[in-house]
């Protein structure tokens, strides 16, 4: 993901865009020039005309939707823990957080655009990503969690 699009991640001058390089797919931009998942914008939307009911591709979808920071400082007091502990690194910590962040939130716009409770997309993150009860499993289920806890508290009001 693009960092410097991350930081805006709400609606407020969101642009949907397009790039020459998915034909047909829907981006949204806050730039201007690059879309939220990091692809040249070749043409977007004056900011009144953008709505993230257009967005097509889930990664710039969950970036208009959510609050990804909201979403990051939830799971960052679940890895500060362990940080603490000396279980993990703060490197480890940060880019853990960050693919976590990459592979949850695209899917829970998607599920949430179908019409999936936040019940569905937490229990269905636990049994595909956390099942067994070791250690690890456990640290990767608080953290996932802490996450979709984040992207539910500032989810975007309207449809989409
Ligand atoms: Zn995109």
């Amino acid at each position: 993901m693009n960092h410097d699009d991350l930081r805006y991640g709400n609606l407020k001058h969101m642009q949907t865009a397009w790039s020459e390089l998915t034909p047909g797919e829907v981006h949204a931009s806050w730039s201007g020039h690059l879309t939220a998942c990091g692809k040249p914008v070749i043409e977007a939307k004056p900011v009144y005309e953008s709505h993230p009911r257009d967005i097509t591709c889930a990664e710039c979808g969950a970036t208009a939707v959510f609050d990804l920071n909201t979403a990051r400082e939830h799971a960052k007091a679940v890895t500060e823990k362990y940080e603490a502990s000396g279980a993990i690194t703060h490197t480890f910590a940060f880019s853990f957080r960050e693919d976590a962040l990459v592979a949850i939130a695209p899917k829970a716009f998607e599920m949430r655009r179908k019409g999936d409770s936040w019940n569905k997309i937490a229990t269905d993150f636990v049994l595909i990503a956390a099942p067994d009860k070791d250690g690890t499993s456990m640290f990767v289920g608080k953290v996932g969690m802490a996450i979709i806890d984040g992207l539910k508290e500032s989810e975007f009001q309207g449809s989409y």
